[in-house]
């Protein structure tokens, strides 16, 4: 049970409207919404003079070490419709030897794989799933290379909420089995994610299934939020100089961007922001050539292929948001290698025993490559994200065997 004045049903919530991203056109909160009439992403909008009023560092401190501390940020009205898992505040972990070793400032890790589910899909779907209860739906479907699907299908049974899941055919068997696990129904299309979202479009049209995909779905990114959240809170307040964000969809980029906008406005912190890389992997990399080209919009990127499969996403819906954080902040877009990734989960993991997933470990690829090419200076507080657990990945082999029947040269174990 939760302990603090969370568990009286009416509190006050902030909610006033949502917003369309593209044309700032507005539409009713308390209402089922997918895109804009432009079928852009849709943005929610808050009191934030309300939220000033009401809530301060102190009474944040004092609270629970839980995603939900923020609820004055968040669009639940009623606490009975949260749908919860146990979200926690999730650590920022040093790696003090690897930022010695790179002549580095400081290097943080904010951990996310301890979140339900295993990764920070967790948030968004939290908020997702929290909101549909609360609006009526009966049924969701999604589109996932993996780990979105399984966050879905935990939240949604939880909720009691039917789930209908497509993802590529080349989805890891631990993620298929997963989402089947905790009750969702799921299909591997022999496609990518983009056209895995298409079949959700067409259902959600034909069959009245609420399309929970990325960005199509207004909630999602407030989850998400909430990372910068507790970025800004962990950190005193202050924010790091560069954030290093595995970018597929780009739901966290964009809400951590949004979160500092928030924070600035209720006066919790002042004008400077960190300096926003989205990192995509070389193999498919939409973002990282809109940025170079300067364009505005990312079109597709063709046969996308990497083994970071929560960045393979070949064309975002969000892409503008992305794009628009990324330059307002001075930050860039950077792509990175295979190889490049699994050498660097090798390397965390033995040298400060932290095993990143490979969408993690692109981050931590992306900083080295950036102090190499002097985008990132060698005095910075830079904060990576390991999105996922490392458990759910391939791992390599290890087939050392030893027969106790025999002899056991000590030394030389
Ligand atoms: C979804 C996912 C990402 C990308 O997150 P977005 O906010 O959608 O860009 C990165 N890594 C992992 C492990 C993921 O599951």
């Amino acid at each position: 049970m939760r302990d603090d004045e969370n568990l009286t049903d009416e509190r006050p919530t902030f909610v006033t409207h949502l917003e369309c991203s593209a044309t700032g056109v507005r539409y009713p909160a308390d209402e089922l919404h997918n895109l804009s009439r432009e079928r852009k992403p849709l943005i929610v909008r808050y009191d934030l003079d309300g939220v000033k009023k009401a809530l301060s560092k102190e009474a944040l401190a004092r609270r629970p070490s839980d995603l939900w501390r923020y609820r004055e940020l968040l669009p639940v009205r009623r606490a009975r419709d949260i749908v919860s898992l146990g979200e926690p505040v999730t650590p920022l972990l040093a790696l003090p030897r690897l930022a010695k070793g790179l002549h580095a400032g400081e290097i943080l890790v904010k951990d996310e794989s301890r979140l339900p589910t295993g990764s920070f899909k967790a948030r968004g779907i939290a908020l997702a799933v929290s909101m549909a209860k609360a609006l009526g739906v009966a049924h969701m479907a999604m589109p996932t290379n993996g780990n979105a699907g399984a966050a879905l299908s935990a939240y949604a049974s939880r909720a009691g909420i039917k789930t209908t899941v497509f993802c590529p055919a080349d989805t890891p068997e631990v993620n298929v089995r997963e989402i089947a696990l905790q009750g969702a129904r799921v299909y591997r299309v022999n496609g990518l994610i983009d056209d895995c979202g298409k079949i959700v479009a067409e259902g959600a049209a034909k069959a009245g299934w609420f399309d929970t995909s990325t960005l199509k779905e207004p909630y999602r990114i407030e989850g998400k939020k909430t990372m910068g959240l507790e970025l800004a809170e962990q950190l005193g307040w202050q924010l790091p100089d560069v954030i290093l964000y595995p970018t597929g969809g780009g739901t966290g980029l964009i809400g951590m961007w949004k979160a500092f906008a928030e924070l600035e406005a209720i006066g919790f912190i002042g004008a400077k922001r960190p300096r926003m890389v989205a990192v995509q992997a070389a193999g498919c990399a939409p973002i990282v050539r809109a940025y170079e080209a300067g364009e505005e919009h990312a079109p597709r990127w063709e046969d996308a292929h990497t083994v970071a499969a929560g960045i393979r996403v070949p064309q975002a819906i969000g892409d503008f948001l992305i794009l628009r954080a990324v330059r307002e902040s001075g930050g860039f877009a950077i792509a990175v290698k295979d190889e490049a990734i699994t050498a660097a989960v090798d390397e965390v993991a033995r040298a400060e025993g932290l095993l990143l997933c490979p969408e993690g470990a692109a981050t931590y690829a992306a900083l080295k490559q950036g102090l190499a090419d002097g985008r990132i200076g060698r005095d910075a507080r830079a904060v990576l994200f390991n999105c996922a657990t490392g458990l759910k990945y391939p791992l390599p082999p290890s087939d050392r065997t030893l027969d106790r029947s025999r002899p056991i040269n000590f030394a030389a174990l």
